[in-house]
C-alpha cells in the first residue's frame, strides 16, 4: 500500500538518534542470522507477523516461526516481523513520532497489505490495540476501510474470539500453515478486481470479508449478529450472509509440514533461547482441564527420520547449543525411544544439548532423560500431577497412584538430579480442603525422599496455579474458584511448605481472574478491553505491569461484572459464546467428560480406545489422504476397534470413593496400564 508516512530510511535515522537510550536496543534492530530480507518493490504481498508481546518472548514463538518460513518460500510473498516495543521504547516512540515498523525492512506497519497477530494468550488483547495504535490503524474494524491492511488473529486464544471480535477483520481458527496462504490469494484476488474503486473504500472493504467468509477455518466476525436474553446470557449467533459458515469448523494440516530448520539467531537473550522441533501435534491423553488437548486434536506424529534430519539442519543453519523436541506429551510420540537412541547415538558425544519436555512420571521416562542428559549439569526434573490426590486425579483424567510418583521421584534423585519441580492446579471441580492439604504433603514426601537419597542438596520447588476453565474442555460449564478461597488456599500451601530447599510460585488470583474472563467472554468485553487501555492496561501478562484497577474500572463503567464471566457454573443447555466455533471435537463428548469428571471416572488414552470425540467425523476426508502412521487415531473403517462414549466398559474404571457401585461393573484401571506399557519401546540399555 502507498502511504505517506515515514519511510524506512527515516525511521533508521530515528532510530539511530534514539536506540541508546532504551533498554536492550537489539530487541528493534533486525538483521539477525537466517532472517529473511526480500527487496520490498518487488513483492507484490506484504505480511507483517506480530507477536503483541516482548521480542524475547516473540522470537521463542514456533508458530510465528512456522509461518514466517512458510510465507518467505512463496516467490510472491514476504513476511517480516513485528514485536510490542517495551514501556520505554514505546514513550521514546510516541514522543518521536515513530510508527510501529517491522524489523526486516523497517517499514511502517500499516504499509503491510496484511498484518497478522499471534494470540496463544489472552493477557496480550490489550497490547493488540496498543500495536494498532502504534502503527496509526483505526481500532476497529468498523472504522477501516480498503485502504487499510487486513487485520487477521490466530493462535489458541482466538478459540473464542469473541472479547476480541471489534479489532480484528477475521480470525483463522484452528492451524494456519495452509489458510494463511489461502488468504493471501484471496487477498490477491480481490485486490485485482478493484480496478477503478476508490482507495479508502468501505464497500470494497466489505467485499474482501465475504470473499474471506468462504475459506474454511476464517471467521469473520462482522458477518455474524449476537441476541442476549434478558438474564445476560446469549441467545443467539446467527450469520448475516451466506459467506458466513455456521459453525465455523477449525483447520488441520492432514500431515505436519516440514519443520523449521532455519531459525532467526537473536543478539540477545530470549526466554527459549534455542530451536524447537514439534515431534508431534495434539494429544491422546484427554486430561479433562487441558484445552490444548482437545484443541489440537488429532493426534499428529512426524516420522523419526524427519526430526534426526531437521536436527542435523539446525546444527548446520544456526548454530544452536540447544534444540527442543515439541510436544503436549512427548511420552506418547510412538517411537520416543528409537528417537532418543538415535539422537544419542548422533549427538551424544557434541555438545548439543536436547530438550524433551511434557514426558510422563514414569520410569521410563528417566531412562530417556538419563540418557540425553549424561555428562551434563542436571538441574531440575519437572513432574505435572497437576492435583495431589488419587481420587483428583481421577476427575481430571490424569491418572497416577501417589505411590508410583514418589518411586519415580526416587529414582529421579538417585540418578543425580537435585530438583524435582512439581506443578499443581487448585480450583479443580469437586476439590475440597483436603485435596489442597494434600499439595503440602506430597511435596513433603517428594523431599524427604531427596532428603534421604542427596541429604541436604535435594530441593523441591512447586508450582502452582488456578484453574481456568476453558472454552471447548469438559470443564467449560465449571466455575473458577472465588477469590477467598484462592486465596485461603494459597496461604495454607505458603505456611505448609515452608523449609530449606522449598520454592513455592503462586499464580496471582487477580491475574487469573482476568484469563478467566477474557478466555469465557463474550462480545460486550470488547468495549470492557478497549476501556482498560485506553485506562492504562497493557503488557497485562507482567506481573509488575498489569493494572487490575483498570480493568475493574472498565467492567464498572460497562455495567459488566468480570465475576459473572468468570465464576459463574453455566447450564449444559446454554448458549457458550464460542458454540458457533467448532474444534471438531462434539459438544457430546464434552457433555460425557464432564459427567464422568463429576462421577470420578476415568478414560484411557484414545489411542487405545477411540472415544468418538468427533474429530474422525469432521475429518474424514483428511484422515484418508494422511498416511495411517502419520495420525494417532484409527484410520477409517478398520484396525483399532472404535469406542462409542454411551457404551460399557466406559468409563474403564471408577474410583471406588466416588461411585462404589460402578467400580464393581466397570472393574479396575491396571489392565489398559499394563497393556500399554507392554507396546511401549522398551527402555534403552544404559
Ligand atoms: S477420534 Fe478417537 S482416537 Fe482420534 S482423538 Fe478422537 S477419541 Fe481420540
Amino acid at each position: 500500500m502507498m502511504s505517506d508516512r515515514l519511510t524506512p530510511t527515516a525511521i533508521s535515522r530515528v532510530l539511530d538518534r534514539v536506540l541508546h537510550t532504551v533498554q536492550k536496543p537489539a530487541r528493534y534492530t533486525g538483521g539477525e542470522w537466517n532472517s529473511v530480507v526480500k527487496p520490498w518493490d518487488q513483492i507484490p504481498y506484504k505480511i507483517a507477523l506480530v507477536f503483541p508481546d516482548t521480542y524475547e518472548l516473540g522470537m521463542s514463538n514456533l508458530g510465528l516461526a512456522i509461518l514466517y518460513d512458510i510465507v518467505n518460500r512463496q516467490p510472491d510473498m514476504l513476511a517480516e516481523r513485528v514485536y510490542a516495543p517495551w514501556l520505554d521504547m514505546e514513550a521514546v516512540m510516541r514522543r518521536e513520532g515513530l510508527p510501529l515498523f517491522s524489523l526486516e525492512t523497517r517499514h511502517p506497519v500499516a504499509d503491510f497489505d496484511i498484518v497478522g497477530f499471534s494470540l496463544p494468550y489472552e493477557q496480550l488483547y490489550t497490547n493488540v490495540l496498543n500495536l494498532l495504535d502504534l502503527a496509526g490503524i483505526p481500532l476497529r474494524s468498523a472504522q477501516r476501510t480498503s485502504a487499510h491492511p487486513l487485520i487477521l488473529a490466530g493462535g489458541s486464544a482466538a478459540y473464542n474470539p469473541e472479547p476480541m471480535h471489534a479489532f480484528f477483520d477475521a480470525f483463522v481458527i484452528g492451524e494456519g500453515e495452509e489458510v494463511l496462504l489461502e488468504i493471501v490469494r484471496a487477498y490477491g484476488d480481490w485486490r485485482e478486481s478493484l480496478h477503478g474503486q476508490p482507495e479508502a473504500s468501505t464497500e470494497a472493504r466489505q467485499d474482501l470479508l465475504r470473499r474471506l467468509a468462504r475459506i474454511p477455518g476464517v471467521y469473520v466476525p462482522s458477518l455474524y449478529a449476537v441476541s442476549y436474553a434478558a438474564d445476560g446470557t446469549l441467545r443467539a449467533i446467527q450469520p448475516l450472509v451466506p459467506e458466513a459458515q455456521l459453525p465455523v469448523v477449525k483447520r488441520i494440516v492432514p500431515v505436519l509440514p516440514p519443520p523449521v530448520t532455519r531459525f532467526i539467531v537473536p543478539y540477545l537473550d530470549t526466554v527459549h533461547n534455542r530451536a524447537a522441533i514439534e515431534i508431534q501435534r495434539g494429544c491422546t491423553r484427554g486430561c479433562r482441564f487441558c484445552q490444548a488437548g482437545v484443541v489440537y486434536r488429532p493426534v499428529r506424529e512426524r516420522p523419526v527420520d524427519e526430526v534426526l534430519a531437521a536436527i542435523d539442519a539446525i546444527v548446520a543453519d544456526c548454530g544452536f547449543e540447544e534444540v527442543s523436541l515439541l510436544s503436549l506429551s512427548s511420552s506418547d510420540y510412538s517411537a520416543i525411544g528409537e528417537l532418543v537412541r538415535r539422537i544419542v547415538a548422533r549427538h551424544g558425544a557434541s555438545k548439543l544439548s536436547i530438550g524433551l519436555p511434557s514426558l510422563r512420571i514414569e520410569s521410563f521416562s528417566v531412562e530417556l532423560m538419563d540418557l540425553l542428559e549424561k555428562g551434563r549439569r542436571r538441574s531440575g526434573f519437572t513432574f505435572a500431577p497437576e492435583a495431589a490426590t488419587d481420587r483428583l486425579r481421577d476427575v481430571i483424567n490424569k491418572p497416577i497412584a501417589t505411590e508410583a510418583l514418589l518411586r519415580v521421584a526416587e529414582e529421579v534423585y538417585a540418578r543425580g538430579w537435585t530438583t524435582i519441580k512439581l506443578y499443581f492446579m487448585i480450583g479443580h471441580p469437586t476439590q475440597t480442603a483436603a485435596d489442597v492439604e494434600a499439595i503440602a504433603d506430597l511435596a513433603w514426601e517428594v523431599m524427604k525422599i531427596g532428603r534421604r537419597v542427596l541429604g541436604g542438596k535435594a530441593k523441591v520447588r512447586v508450582g502452582v496455579s488456578t484453574l481456568v476453565p476453558k472454552p471447548h474442555t469438559p470443564f467449560q460449564w465449571c466455575a473458577m474458584a472465588d477469590e477467598a478461597t484462592i486465596r485461603a488456599h494459597i496461604d495454607l500451601l505458603r505456611q505448609r511448605l515452608r523449609g530449606r530447599n522449598f520454592h513455592l510460585n503462586c499464580n496471582d488470583p487477580r491475574a487469573t481472574l482476568m484469563e478467566a474472563f477474557l478466555s469465557r467472554g463474550d462480545r460486550r468485553l470488547a468495549d470492557v478491553i478497549e476501556r482498560a487501555w485506553r485506562l492504562g492496561a497493557k503488557f497485562d501478562a507482567w506481573e509488575d505491569v498489569y493494572r487490575h484497577d483498570a480493568w475493574m474500572q472498565a467492567f464498572a463503567e460497562h455495567g459488566l461484572d468480570p465475576d459473572w464471566y468468570a465464576r459463574r457454573e453455566r447450564p449444559l443447555g446454554e448458549v457458550l459464546p464460542w458454540d458457533h466455533i467448532s474444534v471438531g471435537v462434539s459438544k457430546r463428548f464434552l457433555i460425557e467428560e464432564y459427567r464422568h469428571a463429576l462421577q470420578g471416572a476415568v478414560i484411557d488414552d484414545c489411542r487405545e480406545h477411540c472415544f468418538s470425540c468427533g474429530i474422525l467425523g469432521q475429518f474424514k476426508a483428511l484422515r484418508r489422504a494422511a498416511p495411517d502412521a502419520a495420525w494417532g487415531c484409527p484410520p477409517l473403517g478398520r484396525g483399532k476397534e472404535r469406542q462409542p462414549v454411551d457404551v460399557h466398559p466406559i468409563p474403564l474404571y471408577y474410583n471406588e470413593e466416588m461411585s462404589p457401585n460402578l467400580a464393581a461393573v466397570a472393574g479396575p484401571r491396571v489392565p489398559q496400564r499394563a497393556r500399554r506399557r507392554a507396546d511401549l519401546p522398551q527402555p534403552v540399555p544404559k
